[in-house]
């Protein structure tokens, strides 16, 4: 019989060469487990998705109880669903004021793609300013203002209008002009290593976005629902977003993404043209009743609380290993930096073969991501430490 792993090479398109190809058979927790019965501790949550762990029970009763009412009804925007409305009400308070008003869509891109559409409607200007290293999707539009020019060449023509300013840069600030719609920035740069944005240079970010009447759009893909030890990373900074943007995390396992602004803005899409941001399956009721079981959890759970005392956990068993030569952390998004991508390539097996999985980033690919799901217990950090640390001294 044909097995899943040949129906894989043969039938999913690849992304890279060298894919993972490892077959899981059911998850729960921070554990993974193959047909074969071996389990693996997750280190990375599907690239920052399973805040709240594989398959929590809570996520897994909503969603069960949901697809027995009612899965897909219709387009976005035109039903009153229960799963939708109590979200939006959950998410809108959890955010300060204006940030009332939310866009259910599907994922980071998407949300991304509508924030630049919104910015665009609003100020009447066409220019979008980001981040080198910025990560902020793989459509068209995302492409055009993510911050590596290796992965935009092939691509070209994009959207025009894209201007690239440098992280933590003060000076390159004055390309913030009249003429832009809006920033966009993560405030701890994901797929760049986890880059923590300066508190000072992103309080002048804001002001020069006041200053120029530019929409300062703040992308929480990555850094959302309690991943940085708050609920949302731009609780440090002090700062409030005109835009932001919502997926991954958001949906305890489902997909679902969103972006939220004031009510006002929003209704900038309802006219002239109506229907100027249209989805069919944005804020699927299912999602939906998961993305609200998921965030009670880590409210009641207080999840986001417990982030920092776990990151100390991580750097207290790793800071001594010399393989290591620095770690950049925000909460449960750590880089382990390593001397090259050989090595992290080397380690990510060999703690693989120890039943730890970890990754590399998009944009440096030699550190070692940490991003495990918040769930995880104190002794679960030891053992991966120890895991990790035996993988180092092989490296
Ligand atoms: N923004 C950020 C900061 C991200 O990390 C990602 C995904 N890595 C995205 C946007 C894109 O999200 P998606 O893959 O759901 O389109």
């Amino acid at each position: 019989m044909i097995s899943n792993r040949q129906l894989f090479f043969q039938h999913l398109a690849p992304t890279s060469t060298a894919p993972l190809a490892l077959e899981i058979a059911h998850a729960k927790g921070v554990w993974m487990h193959t047909p074969e019965g071996e389990r693996i501790l997750d280190l990375i949550s599907g690239i920052s998705v399973s805040n709240v762990g594989h398959c929590h029970p809570a996520v897994v009763k909503a969603v069960e109880e949901q697809s027995k009412k009612f899965m897909h009804l219709m387009v976005y925007g035109e039903l009153i669903q229960a799963p939708q409305v109590l979200l939006a009400q959950k998410i809108t308070s959890m955010l300060p004021e204006p940030l009332n008003s939310v866009f259910f869509v599907n994922s980071g891109s998407e949300a991304n793609e509508g924030a630049m559409k919104l910015a665009k409607r609003i100020t009447g200007r066409f220019e979008i300013a980001s981040f080198n290293k910025a990560y902020h999707g793989s459509t068209h539009g995302c492409l055009s203002i993510i911050g590596d020019e290796s992965f935009k060449r092939p691509f070209r023509p994009l959207p025009p209008g894209n201007v690239q300013l440098t992280f933590n840069d003060e000076a390159s600030l004055s390309l913030i002009t009249e003429k832009t719609a809006a920033v966009f920035v993560e405030l701890v740069q994901g797929e760049a290593g986890v880059i923590k944005g300066e508190k000072k240079f992103i309080a002048s970010l804001r002001r020069k976005c006041d200053e120029t009447g530019t929409l300062l759009i703040v992308d929480e893909v990555q850094t959302g629902f309690g991943r940085t030890g708050k609920m949302f990373a731009f609780e440090h900074y002090g700062i409030l977003p005109d835009i932001i943007t919502f997926a991954k995390g958001m949906g305890g396992g489902m997909p679902i993404g969103a972006f939220v602004a004031s009510n006002e803005m929003m209704r900038s899409f309802s006219n002239n043209p109506v229907l100027g941001n249209i989805t069919t399956f944005g804020g699927h009721p299912v999602s939906a009743a998961a993305a609200l079981a998921s965030m009670n959890v880590i409210l009641h759970e207080r999840l986001h609380d417990t982030v920092k005392d776990k990151e100390q956990l991580f750097l207290q068993h790793l800071a001594e290993n010399k393989k290591i030569i620095s770690i950049r952390s925000a909460g449960l998004l750590m880089a382990l930096q390593l001397d090259s991508y050989n090595t992290v390539q080397r380690f990510i097996d060999l703690a693989l073969q120890r039943g730890i999985l970890t990754d590399w980033f998009l944009f440096c690919d030699s550190a070692i991501r940490i991003a495990p799901p918040l769930t995880i217990t104190n002794e679960e950090i030891e053992y991966a430490c120890s895991i990790i640390n035996e993988a180092l001294d092989l490296v």
